[in-house]
């Protein structure tokens, strides 16, 4: 048997695998990463990317649709017609090039990459069934970064025509109709998502809210675009099964059946800590997910987990964010997990996009709090751009004015994402944001004026 021995040994080449890997090896850690898969994890290959390019035709699709003999802007344009599995390819295209970017940086950052199964030995020895044998590889440091996958449901497993979101990203044909159980961030994306290429789409969640991770302000505008693109919305509602033809829902008591062609099981993602020998080190578990300290370190000495397999918020970026942390440390730095917010964004449309606490929140840790929003049918480049939906929210200490949240829903609301998080991790006030000049007109102005807002002098509204 090949052996490799090595300071670390990083397990899944997600974006917290990759990224742990390329900073260690930026940093002179001799560094091995293996991959079962693809280099890019859920993320690059069936997850953020794919999804995001299929977002983005929908919309594109959807704005041709509704031009033709729609011209209050005076363009005329012919009924587009659509090629998903051109789009598809085009997506995979996409999602190749990242894929060949990742295995490149980690070449540049002298990585050595294995390609195939781990499973683990012992705590410091893993096994890796490659094309060529089994390769063992000795680590004085392992990083657990193997990431998650769909969960089903008992009544709807995946296969057929019940699809997992991997199968949703891969279809050739849009389906004529389609039932989404789940009504949370896969679901609703993707969902949206079919419905502007021209499915006849219901949402089933068992929650009273779709979104429910969100506070119903946030959620009103997306419920209400969803309506506007014929999406049915059942909320308190129980998928019990598929004949083939109809998903059979519960729903206050009663059931209904409903024409699908197709059924989307989008219910959540649980932890990849299964059948690859990671049982047997008996790592201390928060629920499912492996429990971590403000170090990412697991309750076995050299042994961190980062990403996905820890538990929420289930983001790439999060996992990114620990595979740094942990290089760093691995290297010999000091550091620790010290961030104030993680910011979230749900691609629908319109577009949510939250950092730190909402108003609820605020309160319920016991905070007073200002709070001041600002909507975007006050704003001169939202009416512009035709999009005026959503606003934009501060929270704030009402005794400091310390901003401990941000929240905005509106279209393209995605890149504030950088300058809420920015204000939370500055320690910034109100009067930090409301004293920054703001570029006209942008939606970002809304950011400036939520602050005016809470503190009691808005300028546009
Ligand atoms: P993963 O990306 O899951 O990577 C783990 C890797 O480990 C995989 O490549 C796997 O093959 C490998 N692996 C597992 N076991 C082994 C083993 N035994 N040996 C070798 N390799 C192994 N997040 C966002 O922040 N923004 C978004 O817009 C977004 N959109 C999403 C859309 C969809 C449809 C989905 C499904 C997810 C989305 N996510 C999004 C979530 C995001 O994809 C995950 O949070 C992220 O990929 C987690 O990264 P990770 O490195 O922890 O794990
Ligand atoms: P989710 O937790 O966002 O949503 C699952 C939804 O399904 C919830 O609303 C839940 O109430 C509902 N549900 C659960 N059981 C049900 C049942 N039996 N019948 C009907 N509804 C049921 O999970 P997801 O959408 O599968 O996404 C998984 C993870 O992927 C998320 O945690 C998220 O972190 C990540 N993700 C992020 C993004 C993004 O950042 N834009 C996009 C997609 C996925």
């Amino acid at each position: 048997m090949k052996e490799i021995v090595c300071k670390l040994l990083v397990i899944g080449a997600g974006p917290g695998g990759y990224i742990c890997a390329i900073r260690a090896g930026q940093l002179g850690v001799d560094t091995v990463i293996v991959e079962k898969t693809k280099a890019g994890g859920t993320c690059l290959n069936v997850g953020c990317i794919p999804s995001k390019a299929l977002i983005h035709a929908a919309e594109e699709f959807d704005r041709l649709r509704h031009m033709a003999g729609l011209n209050a802007l005076g363009i005329t344009v012919e009924a587009p017609r659509l090629d998903l599995a051109q789009t598809v390819r085009w997506k995979d295209g996409i999602v190749g090039r990242l894929n060949s970017g990742v295995l490149g940086l980690l070449r540049k950052a002298k990585v050595k990459i294995v390609h195939g199964a781990a499973r683990f030995r012992d705590g410091k020895t893993v096994e890796v069934e490659t094309e060529t044998g089994t390769q063992l590889i000795r680590a004085e440091t392992v990083v657990i970064a193997t990431g998650s996958e769909p969960v089903d449901l008992p009544a709807l497993p995946f296969g057929g025509a019940v699809l997992s979101s991997t199968g949703a990203l891969s279809l050739q044909e849009v389906p004529k109709s389609l039932a989404v159980v789940g009504g949370g961030y896969i679901g609703l994306e993707l969902g949206t998502a079919f419905a502007k290429l021209g499915a006849r789409v219901t949402v089933v969640e068992a929650m009273a809210q779709i979104l429910p991770q969100y506070d119903a302000e946030l959620v009103k505008p997306v419920a209400k675009r969803l309506g506007e693109l014929g999406v049915r919305v059942l909320t308190g509602a129980k998928a019990k099964g598929y004949s083939g033809e109809a998903l059979a829902v519960e729903i206050a008591g009663k059931e209904e059946r409903i024409a699908a062609d197709k059924v989307l099981v989008t219910v959540g993602r649980r932890p990849r800590t299964e059948g690859w020998g990671l049982e047997e080190l008996d790592l201390d578990r928060a629920g499912r997910f492996i429990r971590i300290d403000e170090h990412c370190r697991t309750s076995m000495r050299g042994v961190y987990a980062i990403g996905d397999v820890t538990g929420e918020p289930m983001l790439a970026h999060r996992a990114m964010a620990q595979g740094e942390m942990v290089a760093e440390i691995v290297a010999g730095r000091k550091r620790i997990w010290d961030k104030r917010a993680i910011p979230a964004v749900c691609f629908t449309d319109p577009e949510i996009v939250t950092a730190g606490l909402s108003p609820d929140e605020a309160r319920a840790q016991g905070y007073e709090v200002r709070v001041g929003l600002f909507p975007f049918s006050a704003n001169g480049r939202a009416m512009t751009t035709q999009s005026e939906d959503g606003f934009v929210r501060a929270v704030a200490r009402a005794d400091t004015n310390l901003v401990l949240g941000l929240q905005a829903v509106g279209a393209g609301v995605s890149e504030l994402s950088s300058a809420f998080s920015l204000a939370l991790e500055m320690g910034a006030r109100l009067e930090d944001i409301a004293g920054t000049i703001h570029a006209h007109p942008t939606r970002s102005e809304g950011l400036q004026e939520g602050a005016l807002k809470a503190l009691g002098h808005a300028l546009h509204i």
